[in-house]
């Protein structure tokens, strides 16, 4: 059962509540916090048997907006009734929610200073403040490109902050990254922001999951597991909101299977309304890992934007997509880069389709 309060409820009350929770035998209350732009909402979790405690109990206490008999799934992320708004977040001023699309365009992985520095000037060219930036890169056999790791840090915040780009999405593949990515961002002077990234290899690393939820300074982009239920992807997710950190961005990247052939990943942007439907999560897409490859369509556009018209048609909120000023010269999934002339136009497809797709759920 999960006892929603009033926005900025008087500590009394949520007080009030958890004593008439604690009343019932056999039943653990937690409390969890979710702090929005203007103002913090409280939730009171009933677990164990809460078959027998009254709905009415709470329903007329002081400060109680609602009360939620939970018996499904995703007590956390789970949008439990069908008008539940979308947990929206900021980074770093940032607001990502349902109602806008951000385009997070930017280098998979990060390799010279020079590229970035092209990158994040084509992004202020751009009007854009949100960016990928790969630094820790996990990759299929040891001697290929690993990524540079902490020591490319200091000048890409220090880029990102030259260029104002507020949002660098960051893959972190060990909890020890949190603190260097911390360290490096304070020693700059905190320039920019980061989103951390769960990639679709850590799906599943519990131990990664519970580090990248107990700290709530950075958001946290996870991507769907590339060979597990979506189910599972989603479960994993609760792992990050139950130790405390609600603030996910969930982003679908295809899923393996020959039958996306000659696709690198067979696309499941169907799944953005299912994600909306059963999660209060923003949904994101990432057209570059799901297509692998620049292959155009008779209509001379590439497969990866057809892809992510798909996504945002469907009511993703957020599109993560690999550029590169010299994608040949890339270190990591250069096939799959668009070079840089490509973002006015890319933007330009994505604020159409958004369009398109405001006027027909308004
Ligand atoms: C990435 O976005 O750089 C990446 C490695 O993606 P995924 O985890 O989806 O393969
Ligand atoms: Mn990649």
């Amino acid at each position: 059962m999960i006892i929603t309060l009033e926005p900025d409820a008087p500590e009394e009350q949520l007080t009030a509540v958890v004593r008439a929770a604690e009343r019932h035998a056999g039943v653990s209350v937690r409390t969890f916090e979710f702090r929005g732009e203007t103002s913090t909402i409280t939730e009171v979790h009933l677990v164990g048997p809460t078959s027998a405690v009254p709905v009415e109990a709470f329903e007329h206490l002081p400060g109680v907006r609602g009360v939620a008999r939970v018996s499904r799934r995703y007590r956390l992320i789970g949008r439990h009734r069908p008008g539940e708004e979308t947990r929206a977040f900021t980074c770093n001023g940032v607001r990502f929610d349902d109602k806008q699309v951000h385009l997070l365009a930017g280098l998979c992985a990060v390799d010279t200073r020079q590229h970035v520095e092209e990158m994040m000037a084509a992004l202020r060219d751009a009007g854009l403040t949100t960016t990928r930036m790969g630094a820790y890169k996990p990759r299929t056999s040891p001697y290929e490109f690993q990524g540079l790791g902490r020591a490319c840090l200091p000048w890409v915040f220090e880029l990102a902050g030259k260029y104002g780009v507020r949002v660098v999405a960051m893959e972190v593949t060990d909890a020890r990254h949190l603190d260097e990515i911390t360290a490096a961002l304070a020693e700059a002077g905190d320039p920019t922001g980061v989103m951390v990234q769960i990639g679709t290899r850590n799906a599943q690393n519990f131990e990664l999951l519970r580090q990248v939820g107990q700290q709530r300074r950075f958001p946290v982009l996870f991507k769907r597991g590339m060979g597990i239920t979506l189910e599972e992807s989603l479960n994993a997710c609760e792992y990050i909101a139950s130790e405390g950190n609600p603030n996910i961005l969930f982003c679908l990247r295809g899923v393996k299977t020959h039958l996306g052939e000659p696709h690198r990943n067979l696309v499941d942007f169907g799944h953005v309304p299912v994600v909306r439907r059963l999660t209060r999560l923003p949904v994101c897409i990432d057209p570059s890992h799901s297509v692998g490859r620049l292959d155009l369509a008779p209509d001379g556009l590439p497969d990866v934007f057809h892809v992510t018209g798909q996504g945002v048609i469907a009511g993703a909120s957020a599109v993560l997509v690999d550029f590169h000023p010299r994608p040949e010269a890339a270190l990591c999934d250069g096939p799959q880069a668009l070079p840089l002339r490509d973002l006015p136009r890319l933007q330009r497809y994505v604020e159409r389709v958004r369009a398109a797709y405001e006027d027909v759920t308004r």
